[in-house]
């Protein structure tokens, strides 16, 4: 049985007049102030995807590892992997044998989980290196969970092809105000080299057990081993 019909209106509700409640008067001029707008304003949208927008360059994409001289400039440290949140960075690190790299240490592989990103960049921010760095790729499709881990293949890109951020880096980084000390430097990045140097002059006057430890060896301790199952170097 229907209900009987109940007056809600308020005290203070105003009354319409004759050409509100017809209603069609004000409809058009709705429809008038959507056409001035949509004439006089720029357009705020796009037509993705044929028209793809372009993020700036503080924007947090999906994040890459920056390939220099067509390897990765990562130093397989590991930090990144223990400060992500939903745990979706996996490494193996091996070590470098061309005595001439600037590195100790490279990663045998790498994989992002893509699903379990959250693109919060804690990655590219603990890096040491800046050899992960948050790009501008948004549009990520996947069939299958599978195809949502990204390797080494996928995970490459050319520092080239990465300046906008990489400046955006060093221009954003750490400005703190009144702490000059903890601005950003590119200089900053060659710890690793001052510890082998420091390292190696240990080695090399008073603690030769170092060379076992720390400091990669004149032979290369990793040549006849595999990943799987090998012992640590440090064991030796
Ligand atoms: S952006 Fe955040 S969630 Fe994604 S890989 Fe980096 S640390 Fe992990
Ligand atoms: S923090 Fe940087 S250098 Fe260290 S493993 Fe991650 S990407 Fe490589």
């Amino acid at each position: 049985m229907p209900g009987v019909p109940k007056n809600t209106k308020t005290e203070n509700e105003r009354n319409l007049n004759f050409w509100e409640r017809l209603y069609l008067p004000e409809i058009f001029k709705g429809l008038r102030y959507s056409f001035r707008k949509m004439v006089r304003e720029p357009s705020y949208t796009t037509e993705y995807p044929d028209e793809l927008w372009e993020p700036p360059d503080s924007y947090r994409g999906r994040p890459v590892l920056v390939e220099e001289e067509g390897k990765p400039r990562c130093v397989s440290c590991n930090l990144c992997a223990k400060a992500c949140p939903p745990m979706a960075i996996a490494m193996q690190s091996r070590e470098v044998d061309d005595p001439n790299s600037s590195k100790e240490r490279e990663p045998a592989w790498f994989e992002i989980n893509m699903l379990r990103c959250i693109y919060c960049g804690f990655c590219e921010e603990v890096c040491p290196e800046e050899a992960i760095v948050m790009s501008k790729e948004y549009d990520l499709t996947f069939h299958g969970r599978d195809e949502a881990i990204f390797g080494l293949d996928r995970l490459l890109v050319p520092a080239e092809r990465l300046t906008d951020r990489l400046d955006y880096l060093e221009e954003a980084r750490n400005k703190q105000e009144n702490a000059d000390a903890w601005q950003h430097r590119k200089d900053n990045n060659l710890h690793s080299l001052r510890d082998r140097k420091y390292v190696r002059e240990l080695a090399e006057t008073e603690m030769p057990e170092l060379k076992n430890t720390h400091l990669r060896s004149e032979t290369p301790i990793a040549a006849a081993n595999t990943w799987e199952g090998r012992p640590s170097s440090d064991d030796a």
